[in-house]
């Protein structure tokens, strides 16, 4: 009897970096559900997935409970939206997914006794006093800012999932993602990348918040994702960060995406939002040394390859 192929179903897979967790699984012999509201995901994302017959997708909100029929060897929650305007603009959604949503998430996990990857974020860490940022570190977030609700909700998606991990022993890993760019980055979702990309490619000032002395370090959403996988298949249960620790201010980032994009645009100074941390920079020697896995593509690099995707696939 032919070998059956593994089910993994990513939850926000037809998102940024689900849908390319969706690609990578489908490339390497998975069989994928993808499920996802279209809150802040794109059908665009998944389009060359839907005729493959290891791929299938359902439009359905996580925040409400996951039917899934017949086995499922991994589930990976990534439904959420994730940049700072998206998670203003819809906060209840965002605690919802990151509360309820991991709950059924890690519901089908134990139902399937699959093994079960959670998206965190680095803004776990808050706007950290610790630098650079290892997964020790407690954090420092404001709970009832703007941007607790992204925060707050990550925070207790940890929680929860570690809590199935010690109560009903589910193999679980968490990934701690730090600023991740790319292909398929929505350019409207205010984050400074698409951004920056945007105003661009329209020779319109780039829009630095703040002094612009802030820090961010920015990974290439392929390295990201063979960190994922590598984890996914790991043994360790507690969180990972993975992230590129080339660390920038937002100037310095905002000159690179001159250098790169061929534009007259000048760089304007505006308004820094409520709460942005000051610095982040991952410590990333766990995943070196556990899942020797290590970033690859430099941000000059990545930049370009992102550039040349929003000139082609953005009106
Ligand atoms: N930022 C900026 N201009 C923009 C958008 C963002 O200067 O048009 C800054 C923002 O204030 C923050 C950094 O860039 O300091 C990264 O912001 P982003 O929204 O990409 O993600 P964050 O790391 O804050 O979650």
């Amino acid at each position: 009897m032919a070998k059956r192929k593994q089910m993994v179903v990513v939850t926000g897979g037809a998102g940024f970096l689900g849908s390319h967790l969706c690609d990578r699984f489908v490339n390497d012999g998975f069989k994928v559900i993808c499920i996802d509201n279209l809150i802040t995901g794109n059908l665009k994302n998944i389009k060359h997935l839907l005729k493959d017959k290891n791929f299938n997708w359902m439009r359905h909100d996580v925040s409400k409970e996951i039917k899934v029929a017949g086995p499922v060897d991994c589930v990976l929650h990534f439904a959420s939206p994730a940049s700072p305007v998206d998670y203003l603009a819809y906060p209840i959604p965002t605690l919802k997914v990151g509360s309820l949503g991991t709950h059924n998430a890690l519901g089908l996990a134990k139902l399937k006794k699959a093994r079960f990857l959670l998206a965190s974020t680095s803004e776990v860490y808050g706007d950290p006093q610790e630098h650079p940022q290892k997964e020790t570190y407690w954090g420092h977030v404001n709970p009832i800012g703007p941007r607790g609700v992204y925060d707050e909700a990550k925070r207790f998606a940890e929680a929860i999932t570690l809590a199935y991990h010690r109560y009903h022993k589910i193999d679980t890993k968490i990934v701690r993602i730090f600023n991740t760019y790319g292909p398929r980055m929505r350019i409207e979702d205010g984050r400074v990348v698409p951004n920056f990309i945007y105003q661009a490619m329209h020779n319109k000032s780039l829009t630095v918040y703040g002094t612009g002395k802030q820090t961010r370090s920015f990974c290439f959403y392929s390295d990201l994702i063979e960190g994922i996988v590598r984890l996914l298949f790991s043994k360790i249960h507690g969180p990972v960060n993975i992230g590129n620790a080339d660390e920038f201010t937002i100037l310095q980032f905002a000159k690179l995406v001159l250098k790169v994009s061929d534009t007259k645009s000048k760089i304007v100074y505006k308004k820094l939002p409520t709460d942005d941390p000051r610095q982040r920079q991952p410590d990333i020697s766990l995943a070196k040394k556990h899942l020797k896995w290590r970033p690859k593509v430099k941000l000059e690099e990545g930049l370009v390859e992102t550039f040349s995707w929003f000139q082609e696939n953005v009106d």
